[in-house]
């Protein structure tokens, strides 16, 4: 795309900041449109999650966008993931081999403001308290209402979706064209929690670890902040036993999470009264096959693929989007051809992490109580130190391997987790299995897969 072209982006949260961070980096003149007030001037509640798990392909983009330095000195690093069991009994399990094998816990305000400052600095025009309500696409005319319900105007030549999961874009051009909108609900929802700093501003747990209570049917997490303090998140059943809706009160609900996760509770000081006001969120996946509307919108993030949380990818994929859109753009004079392309490239990888982020959902609650699970993930490192070019941990892959797409992670960690149930059957311990015999397998099976 040639330079000095006006680019007009819908919604400044994660997504929408960045690229318009990217764009504007290449000359573009860039419109950014946020339906909230200025989150720099005003106190926003944080909406869907106080923090969020970055990895390596989130801190690529970033670093891409030359912001990554600035993240990093709020960010905290995590090595693995903290199991707590009934008993209070905790037990490490690393996310990798590697010492830089680590994912971040970042504060999503703080990161959203970073992004929002650059994009400033960098010449962005943003307009905040100002919500998509209509589209003209033949007209090539967008409509914006403020919160007194004024109508503002603003011709577009492209416009692109950033404004996340209930997208108006998106909505505007389903009613223009078919888009196969699919929404999956996932039958659970979350609840937040805090637990805050200790009387020194200290952590009251291990503040280098992801937090996990695993249940079996549902699971508690908690990642720490700069504070000191811990964000908790309840996910659970929304109408089964036990569940959201059997739980209303905020009283049954306290007993039941005295009954499963007794040691967090005891440092929850405000629980009664997070109880009677935090809302259960929903989740869900969206599926949309057409991202893209001729050579006049296209939908990324949230707008073009939500998916649920358990992966810690959604932020991740919809930054990856960002640098592949800019990247395009500026490859392809074609504009349409360029979209066309951009969802071509995106879509498969879309749909893998969103089965992906499904899977890791029993993962995280269940399986991570297993202890055969845990022999796999022996096995799997041990593979991976003999045959680091075949054999990468799917997790791994996902985290810490922006280099391998998402669609290509699914299909070999697909293979792999056949490969190390055959490997570990009839196994309760690593001590039994021969590794120069399991890698000669694996080699020969990944090879010739
Ligand atoms: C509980 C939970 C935990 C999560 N944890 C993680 C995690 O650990 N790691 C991770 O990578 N991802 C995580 N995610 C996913 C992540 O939050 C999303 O994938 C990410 O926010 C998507 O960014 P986005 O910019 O596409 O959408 P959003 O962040 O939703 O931003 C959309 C923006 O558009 C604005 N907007 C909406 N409608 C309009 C309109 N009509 N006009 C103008 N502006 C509008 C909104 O106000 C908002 O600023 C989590 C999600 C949830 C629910």
């Amino acid at each position: 795309m040639k330079h000095g072209r006006h680019l007009t982006i819908v919604g400044a949260g994660l997504a929408g900041s960045l690229l318009a961070v990217l764009l504007a980096k290449r000359g573009h003149a860039v419109d950014l449109f946020e339906r909230y007030p200025d989150p720099r001037r005003n106190k926003i509640p944080a909406g869907r999650s106080i923090n969020l798990a970055l990895a390596e392909r989130g801190r690529a983009a970033l670093k891409h966008a030359n912001l990554l330095e600035q993240v990093e000195s709020f960010a905290l690093p995590m090595a693995g993931r903290m199991l707590h069991d009934e008993a209070g009994q905790t037990r490490l399990q690393r996310y990798g081999q590697r010492d830089d094998e680590v994912i971040w816990s970042v504060h999503r305000g703080q990161l959203n403001q970073t992004l929002l400052e650059a994009a400033d600095a960098h010449g962005v025009n943003i307009h905040f308290d100002r919500r998509l309500s209509e589209a003209d696409f033949d007209g090539n005319r967008l409509r914006f209402l403020d919160s007194d319900e004024q109508t503002h105007p603003h011709d577009f030549e492209l416009v692109i979706g950033c404004d996340g999961a209930g997208s108006a874009l998106r909505q505007a051009m389903q009613a223009v064209t078919e888009l196969g909108v699919r929404e999956q609900p996932l039958g659970h929802g979350y609840l937040e929690l805090s637990i805050p700093p200790d009387a020194n501003s200290g952590f009251r747990m291990d503040p280098k670890a992801l937090h996990i209570w695993p249940r079996g049917g549902f699971m508690m997490i908690a990642l720490p902040n700069p504070d000191g303090s811990f964000t908790c998140t309840l996910f659970l059943d929304n109408d089964g036993e036990p569940g959201f809706k059997q739980l209303q009160e905020p009283a049954a609900m306290r007993a039941f999470l005295e009954r499963q996760f007794p040691d967090a509770v005891d440092l929850m000081p405000d629980l009664d009264r997070e109880l009677a006001e935090h809302p259960v969120g929903f989740l869900g996946t969206l599926y949309v096959d057409a991202w893209t509307m001729d050579d006049k919108a296209v939908l990324l993030g949230d707008a073009a693929h939500a998916i649920v949380p358990f992966h810690g990818q959604g932020m991740n994929a919809a930054f990856e989007d960002t640098v592949a859109l800019d990247r395009l753009l500026a490859e392809h004079d074609d504009r349409a051809h360029a979209l066309k392309v951009f969802q071509d490239e995106r879509k498969p990888n879309a749909d893998a992490i969103a089965a992906m982020a499904l899977d890791n959902y029993l993962e995280m609650r269940d399986r991570v109580r297993d202890p055969r699970f845990h022999l796999q993930k022996a096995l799997e490192w041990e593979l991976e130190k003999r045959l680091p070019d075949q054999f990468i941990p799917r997790y791994a892959m996902v985290m810490f391997h922006p280099e391998i797409p998402y669609s290509e992670a699914l299909a070999r960690g697909e293979r792999q987790a056949a490969l190390l149930q055959r490997l570990t059957e009839g196994h309760d311990s690593l001590e039994t299995i021969s590794l120069e015999a399991a890698s000669r397998e694996a080699q020969a099976r990944l090879a010739s897969a």
